[in-house]
């Protein structure tokens, strides 16, 4: 719900990437950003689909052509949600997953997180040991 975003995000984009200098603060805020908006919807809405981010990702790089400095950080802020799609689980519910492609009635689904139940709490200690982990793997790379 909280750490285990957080934690799985930030383990992700250093195992890829391992670059201390990536704007982790918005890949956090992106990962968490799904839930805390949809939250207010009362369910999961277009958020959590991947075209809807797909869309997102394209308008970022085409208002950041040529401007550097800020399509990172703005893509950082993307991949941040990208990770909350995959972490979330949203792939299993395919007409949440494919809106607006699979009709575009969004249909009444609750926000994932609030479906897992109790199994949020062991993804929770999971996503606080990631994090545990990678400022540990960070701490001791010279990059
Ligand atoms: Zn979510």
């Amino acid at each position: 719900m909280f750490f285990w975003f957080i934690g799985t995000s930030i383990a992700t984009i250093w195992f890829v990437f391992h670059d201390k200098k990536f704007v982790y603060r918005l890949v956090v805020a992106g990962a968490l950003a799904p839930d805390a908006i949809e939250v207010f919807l009362g369910h999961a809405g277009p958020l959590h689909s991947l075209v809807t981010m797909v869309a997102i990702m394209a308008v970022v790089m085409l208002i950041t052509y040529g401007r550097k400095k800020s399509r990172s950080k703005m893509l950082a802020f993307v991949i941040g949600m990208f990770l909350h799609l995959v972490f979330d689980g949203a792939f299993t519910n395919t007409k949440m997953f494919w809106w607006p492609i699979s009709g575009l009635q969004f249909g009444d689904y609750a926000l994932p997180v609030f479906d897992r139940g109790l199994i949020n709490i062991p993804l929770e200690l999971i996503g606080a040991a990631l994090l545990y982990w990678t400022y540990t793997k960070v701490k001791d790379t010279n990059a």
